[in-house]
């Protein structure tokens, strides 16, 4: 295997199997050892550690500069692993992962006694998943341990969706990261909390409310929290200013054919005042307007594509330097509500609404 190192993180690659069995061999022996490694998911790149090691799930808040309030997300690799952390297991988190496992849907479900509180930030209840990305299966198959993971960026920062991402947040920080390509989903899983009378979408992601509703028979939407509202938000992660560029970013939202004229203005309007501005559009808004500093997400027909390039797009802008960046905005249904959701976190409450 070749091991690169980069400011002293292990770079062990996993881009085919005999590599990925290597990696995953190597990198389940630092987690055994209560070491952080990063690793591919097919969501983002998650920071690991061993679920059950408070000292070693201390390590991630400490790495990532996380509020001790934000609780991890535990990566599983099958039903005994749930068993050992959840009580009691409700009959729809059965239904849902028969449907969704492995994959990008994560369930909040109440915790047992045995689980650490620094995993779920003193919360009763803690949040589980099975990952489909085979880097993270081959990992958590040869670590035998739960694994929390939130994503491998620094607090506040776009989430990582290549090895290279996590590297520019985290290298010196952590023992190793697994590089096993470009994340395929490249938003976060959509959290869903079964704890409570009747469910509640946290988060939304790419198992989208109305495949949860279908399966389930009743209707899940996105919880109604806002920050403004000063109540207590159900899932910490909600009052935290998420995957910010460094930039501040605009969202402007409205129907297409205003769209165009309305970051043309806004275009204008920073530009003439002496800013380096970003546009964050579609292909299809792309062809009418000029700037060096332009970034093509893809096409509005393809929600899914143009989630997987967001956290990429966003880092990009770092790289280039803009000093301002404005976003296109887009349908917020199905996978579009994730992008959107994102998008707004990003924009901090910078929305424009076209009228
Ligand atoms: P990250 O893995 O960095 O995307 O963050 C995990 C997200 O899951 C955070 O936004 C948390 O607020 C949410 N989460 C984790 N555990 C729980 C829990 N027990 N209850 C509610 N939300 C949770
Ligand atoms: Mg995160």
């Amino acid at each position: 295997m070749t091991v690169k190192k980069r400011a002293g993180t292990y770079v062990y690659e996993a881009k085919d199997p005999a590599a990925m069995a290597k990696a995953a061999k190597a990198a389940a022996k630092l987690l055994q050892q209560g070491k952080l490694v990063a690793f591919p998911t097919e969501t983002v790149y998650g920071l690991g550690a061993n679920a059950w090691d408070e000292k070693a799930v201390e390590k991630i808040f400490f790495a990532k500069g996380r509020p001790a309030d934000n609780p991890l997300i535990v990566h599983i690799s099958g039903p005994r692993q749930l068993e050992a952390l959840a009580d009691p297991i409700p009959a729809e988190a059965w239904l849902l992962a028969e449907r969704f496992w492995p994959g990008p849907l994560t369930l909040v479900l109440p915790k047992k006694t045995q689980v650490p509180d620094v995993v779920t930030g003193g919360l009763k209840t803690v949040a589980v998943r099975i990952p489909r990305h085979p880097v993270a299966l081959a990992l958590l198959q040869e670590a035998d341990l739960p694994l929390a993971a939130p994503s491998a960026n620094l607090s506040g920062r776009p989430s990582p969706t290549t090895a290279e991402h996590v590297l520019t947040d985290l290298a010196g920080r952590i023992e190793a990261v697994v590089d096993g390509g470009p994340c395929e989903v490249g938003l976060e899983s959509t959290v869903l909390d079964l704890s409570r009378e009747t469910p509640q979408i946290l988060r939304p992601g790419a198992v989208t409310a109305q495949e949860i509703s279908e399966l389930l028979g009743q209707n899940c939407v996105l919880t109604r929290w806002q920050e403004e509202s000063g109540a207590k938000p159900p899932s910490p992660g909600l009052k935290y200013l998420h995957y910010a560029p460094q930039a501040p970013l605009y969202l402007l939202r409205g129907e297409p054919q205003r769209l165009v004229s309305g970051l043309q203005k806004e275009q204008q309007k920073w530009e003439a005042a002496g800013n380096k501005t970003g546009l964050l559009v579609s292909a299809e808004t792309a062809p009418f307007l000029q700037s060096d500093y332009l970034l093509v997400l893809g096409s509005r027909t393809d929600p899914a594509g143009m989630a997987a390039r967001l956290y990429d797009a966003l880092r990009r802008f770092d790289r280039l330097g803009v000093d301002v960046i404005l976003a296109e905005g887009y349908p917020a249904t199905g996978v579009g509500l994730a992008l959107m959701n994102r998008l707004q976190k990003a924009a901090g409450g910078r929305v424009i609404d076209l009228e």
